[in-house]
């Protein structure tokens, strides 16, 4: 496991690596926002580490600037707790959120969740592609298109499109596509659900792609 570490404070930056290093993983300490996203633009991390509060930038404008061209799942690690700071954190695109202090073991499993969930996503299967009329999902590249024209989604929004798509016309409950999505650690507003739905449906350009069902959830249907 390849993990870069985006953290100021040397005395937790110093545990975690010595936590890491005790497993025998890589990792790679950047003390800013600008450092960490010129080692995460090198490429080969398998996760990234990242506190909110750094000198330079604040961890959710590096969350976005690295969501612009990176896949690679991020975890927030910061002594802000707020729902509101969780929210916009895995809005702009964080896998995962754990406040500060938080214990080693815990941090190691967080780690290896993310890792197994984006691995299971990047690979390849027969049926890699899933068709709802005009709208293609390509799960192993990770890329839709509607009418031949791909959609620029963030990592999250694909996410719940290709879940949607996996089986159309059906009635998706919110908590299943919460915890499908985000995982089981999230147990967050879904506001957050709310918003990606939203996004999605603009994107797609008609708003009956992906009908709001009462008191369930979400169903993805081709507009006729
Ligand atoms: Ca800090």
């Amino acid at each position: 496991m390849k993990v870069l570490l985006i953290e100021d404070d040397p005395s937790i930056a110093g545990a975690i690596v010595d936590a890491l290093e005790a497993v025998s993983w890589s990792v790679t300490p950047a003390r800013s926002g600008h450092d960490g996203l010129e080692l995460l633009a090198r490429g080969g991390w398998d996760v990234v580490l990242l506190d909110l509060g750094l000198p330079d930038l604040d961890g959710t404008d590096v969350t976005r600037v690295a969501r612009q061209t990176t896949n690679t799942p991020i975890i927030v690690i910061s002594a802000r707790g707020d729902e509101a700071d969780r929210v916009l954190a895995l809005e702009l695109g964080a896998d995962d959120y754990l406040v500060k202090p938080f214990g080693m073991r815990e941090l190691l499993a967080r780690i290896r969740a993310v890792h197994r969930r984006f691995s299971v996503a990047a690979e390849p299967s027969e049926e890699s592609t899933l068709t709802v009329g005009q709208l293609q999902v390509d799960v192993r590249q990770r890329r839709a298109f509607l009418e031949g024209t791909e959609l620029t989604l963030t990592p999250k929004e694909f996410d719940v499109l290709a879940y949607l798509a996996a089986d159309p016309d059906t009635a998706h409950r919110r908590e299943t596509i919460l915890q499908d999505v985000w995982d089981m650690n999230w147990y967050g507003s879904t506001k957050t659900l709310d918003a990606h739905v939203a996004s999605v449906r603009k994107k797609l350009g008609n708003p009956d792609w992906i009908q709001a069902v009462r008191g369930v959830g979400f169903r993805l249907h081709e507009p006729q």
